[in-house]
C-alpha cells in the first residue's frame, strides 16, 4: 500500500486490515455524536418461565440507527465502543433509559416486570459505578429488585477481588446480577460460582449444539445442576426451535429466551404485552423471585 502523509504514517497492515482500522475510526467518530443526536433506542426481549410460559423479565437491548449507515447491529458497534471507552457513556445512557422506562411502566400500572440491562466490564469496573447506580434508582424511585445487570465473563480481565466486592455492593441495592453468554468462552464454572450472582444465562452456542453436537446435552445438564445447587436461576438463551425448547425444559432450565418465543420488541409492542399480562387472570407477570 502506497503511503501518503507524515513520515510516521507507515502502514504495515494488509489492505483489508487497513480497511478495518478505517471502519473502526469511522464508527468511533460517528458514535461520538450519536448520543447527542439521539440516534439510540432500547428494544426489549421477553424472557419466560419455561414450564408455564409466563413472562418473567425483559432484556433491554441497544439499537443504533445512524442517519448515514442505517441500523448498525450491537455486535458491530459495542466492541468498538468498548475499545474506545465510549461504552462507559453509552452504557450509562442505557441504564438511565431502562430505569426511566421501568419507572414509567410502574406509574402506568402495567404488569410489574423485571428489566435486565447489559453492562460492559469497563463500565462496571469504573470507580463510582455503584454510587451512580444508587443515585439513578433513587432519582427514578425504582426499587433495585426490579433491575438485573448482565455481566459477561470478560469481567475476569479485571481484578477479581474488587469485582466481587462491587458485585456485593450491587446486590446490597437489591439489584440482581447475571452471568451472560455462559459457556461461550472457556472460563471454568467454579470461577463464577464464587461470585454473588443470581442467574446464569447459557449461551446460544451451547443451545444450538443440543441434539447436534455430541456431549452438549450433558454439559448443559451439568451447568444446570451446579447452578441449582447454588440456588441460581438458569436461563437458556437463543431458543429458536421447539426441539430446543423442550430439550432445555427437560434439562431443567427454568427460564427461556429466544426468537421462537419472542423477538426483541419496540416500545408499543412490549407495552401492549405488559398491558395484556396484567389483565390476565393468571396474576402477576413476575414470579416471586427469591433474592
Ligand atoms: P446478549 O446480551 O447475549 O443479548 C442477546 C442477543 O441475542 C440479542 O442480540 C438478541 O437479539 C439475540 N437473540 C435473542 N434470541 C435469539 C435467538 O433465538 N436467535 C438468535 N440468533 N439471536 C437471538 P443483539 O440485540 O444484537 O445484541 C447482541 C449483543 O450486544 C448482546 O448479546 C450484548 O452482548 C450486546 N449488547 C446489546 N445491547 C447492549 C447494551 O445496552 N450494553 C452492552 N454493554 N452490550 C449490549
Ligand atoms: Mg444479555
Ligand atoms: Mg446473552
Ligand atoms: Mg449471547
Amino acid at each position: 500500500r502506497a503511503k501518503h502523509g507524515g513520515k510516521h504514517n507507515i502502514c504495515y497492515f494488509a489492505p483489508e486490515m487497513n480497511h478495518a482500522v478505517q471502519v473502526r475510526a469511522d464508527l468511533t467518530a460517528r458514535l461520538s455524536v450519536a448520543l447527542a443526536n439521539q440516534e439510540f433506542q432500547l428494544v426489549y426481549q421477553p424472557l419466560f418461565e419455561s414450564g408455564t410460559r409466563r413472562l418473567v423479565s425483559l432484556e433491554a437491548l441497544l439499537r443504533w440507527t445512524s442517519p448515514e449507515l442505517g441500523e448498525v447491529p450491537p455486535a458491530e458497534f459495542i466492541p468498538i465502543a468498548e475499545e474506545s471507552g465510549q461504552i462507559v457513556e453509552l452504557g450509562a445512557w442505557v441504564l438511565g433509559e431502562a430505569c426511566r422506562q421501568l419507572a414509567q411502566w410502574q406509574r402506568d400500572g402495567l404488569a410489574p416486570v423485571l428489566v435486565a440491562v447489559n453492562v460492559s466490564p469497563l463500565q462496571f469496573a469504573r470507580p463510582g459505578f455503584v454510587d451512580d447506580l444508587r443515585r439513578l434508582l433513587s432519582r427514578h424511585g425504582v426499587d433495585g429488585q426490579w433491575l438485573e445487570l448482565e455481566l459477561t465473563e470478560r469481567i475476569m480481565l479485571h481484578d477479581l477481588t474488587s469485582m466481587a466486592q462491587k458485585m456485593r455492593e450491587v446486590r446490597a441495592l437489591g439489584v440482581r446480577l447475571s452471568i451472560d453468554d455462559f459457556g461461550a468462552g472457556n472460563t471454568p464454572l467454579s470461577y463464577f460460582f464464587q461470585l454473588p450472582v443470581t442467574t446464569v444465562k447459557i449461551d446460544r452456542s451451547l443451545i444450538r449444539g443440543l441434539g447436534q453436537t455430541h456431549g452438549t446435552d450433558r454439559v448443559v445438564q451439568a451447568i444446570v445442576a451446579l447452578a441449582h445447587s447454588l440456588h441460581l436461576n438458569v436461563v437458556a438463551e437463543g431458543i429458536e426451535t421447539r426441539v430446543q425448547l423442550s430439550s432445555v425444559t427437560d434439562l431443567g432450565c427454568e427460564r427461556v429466551q429466544g426468537f421462537l418465543l419472542a423477538r426483541p420488541e419496540g416500545l408499543a409492542t412490549v407495552q401492549a404485552r405488559l398491558a395484556q399480562t396484567s389483565a390476565a387472570p393468571a396474576g402477576p407477570a413476575v414470579l416471586p423471585l427469591e433474592l
